[in-house]
């Protein structure tokens, strides 16, 4: 067995014996969820899917819709519209509360209900049915494969909704809701009706962890930007009043549902779903609290954890290179004899800031004092962040400032990209070192 799956196995056998939490009672359909039914599963950012317990048992997702949702509001909106229709204030308040600002009526967020319902109402769409065909498609891309809807809990939703509808209304009558509130409660109602599973559910999370991409179909459901900010308000809002607690404890953006569904993410590690139903006082599934705190810890993967380098940035340093290109005698002589020297500074893996920070402080140590050459060997280099290409492009001309010949060598599909930067870009080390040797023949 894979040791995902056997931490996850572990983790279930364990938790399993935690017996605390209620039931959800509102609707029968909810009433009537096995307090024993259990499900772990998980997605990593290569789409490999682990899961333990009933992981495939089917359930309506409820509020673990509503980032999601969010996500395709935003998409629409875009996000200076987004924020001036919903907050983005932890409400400190239950999921179904009046979280509305005082003066102009705006939702606190879109992970309380009245929130989620605004958000609901703002997906752009001709009518009700499409909007509610659109909410599903949407689903389903972050799952990667085709959900439906569980008729009987959308009718029980439905029938027993007063209080959703009366926040949709108090919401209109504060002139911060899109339609009209009976339509647009009823098309909440159907996004939470929607039926998933623990398994598609951490696909769902890995889609946001993973920037919007979908690691098992590999298509993307939703821009980089939009999955950012769908997070956030995750990390912030998406346990409801346990929320601060859970971003203390947990740090990791995560979201309930009143059917025992939670999602967490781990922004470029994985996403994690947990099905319970007994739910703890403020709405979160009590196994799924506790599972997600241990995985936390056990994988340290606290937001606020700095992330461990375990790749050295620099891989060599060339005091005086010379290359082994073919030259007439007299050129050979002529470069034997010059004192100007060329420095290497080889590189390897990602280059964010940490890495750039490294590497840049070592190409100015190697530098030579007095003009020559500089040479950044990138071939190993796997992805250049638009930060640190121009904290390296700044290096680069400085360099070049100080009369230094600049030559950078890059694999081949980032060389399209970086053609407006200082010094001579081109594939190999080697090329890049006669490069400088040439400039050196030229004068
Ligand atoms: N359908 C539920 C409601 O609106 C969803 C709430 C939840 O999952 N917490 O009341």
């Amino acid at each position: 067995m894979d040791p995902v799956t056997e931490s996850l196995g572990e983790l279930h056998g364990r938790l399993s014996g935690l017996t605390e939490g209620e039931v959800a009672s509102y609707i029968p359909q909810l009433a009537g969820a096995d307090p024993a039914d259990f499900g772990l599963a998980l997605t990593s950012m290569a789409g490999h899917r682990y899961q333990a317990g009933q992981a495939d048992t089917r359930f309506s997702i409820q509020s673990v819709s509503k980032p999601f949702v969010y996500a395709l509001a935003l998409s629409d909106l875009g996000p200076a519209e987004m924020l001036r229709r919903v907050g983005a204030e932890p409400s400190g308040e239950a999921f179904n509360a009046i979280s509305l600002e005082p003066h102009t009526g705006r939702p606190a967020n879109p992970m309380v209900n009245a929130g989620a319902i605004a958000t609901t109402a703002l997906v752009a769409a001709a009518g009700p049915a499409e909007r509610s065909a659109r909410i599903l498609d949407w689903l389903s891309a972050f799952a990667g494969r085709r959900l439906d809807h569980d008729e009987e809990v959308y009718a029980s939703e439905a029938a027993t909704g007063d209080r959703n509808r009366a926040l949709a209304y108090l919401m209109r009558s504060a002139g911060s809701l899109a339609g009209d509130p009976h339509v647009v409660t009823d098309t909440y109602f159907r996004q939470c009706s929607v039926r998933v599973t623990a398994a598609d559910l951490a696909v769902m999370a890995a889609t946001l962890a993973k920037g919007g991409v979908n690691p098992v179909t590999g298509r993307r459901a939703v821009s980089q930007d939009v999955a950012v900010r769908t997070l956030a308000v995750m990390a912030t809002c998406g346990m409801y009043d346990g929320a601060g607690e859970w971003l203390l404890n947990v740090g990791l953006p995560a979201k309930s549902g009143v059917s025992g569904g939670l999602i967490a993410a781990s922004p470029g590690r994985f996403g994690v779903a947990v099905y319970s139903p007994p739910l703890d006082p403020e709405g979160n599934s009590v196994r799924g609290v506790a599972a997600l705190t241990e995985m936390s810890a056990r994988y340290a993967l606290h937001l606020m954890h700095a992330p461990v380098h375990l790749t050295a940035t620099v891989t060599d340093t060339v005091h005086a290179a010379r290359s082994a290109r073919e030259r007439a005698p007299g050129e050979r002589a002529a470069l034997d004899r010059d004192p100007r020297r060329i420095a290497v500074v080889g590189a390897q893996g990602d280059l964010e800031f940490t890495e750039t920070e490294q590497l840049l402080t070592a190409v100015q140590a190697a530098a030579p004092a007095t003009p020559g050459g500089v040479v950044l060997d990138l071939t190993a280099v796997t992805a250049v962040g638009s930060g640190p290409a121009t904290m390296l492009a700044r290096s680069l001309a400085g360099l070049e400032a100080r009369g230094h010949q600049v030559a950078v060598a890059l694999q081949q599909p980032f060389l399209e990209q970086v053609d407006a930067h200082p010094g001579r870009w081109v594939a190999t080390r080697e090329e890049a070192v006669a490069w400088c040797e040439d400039r050196f023949l030229d004068g």
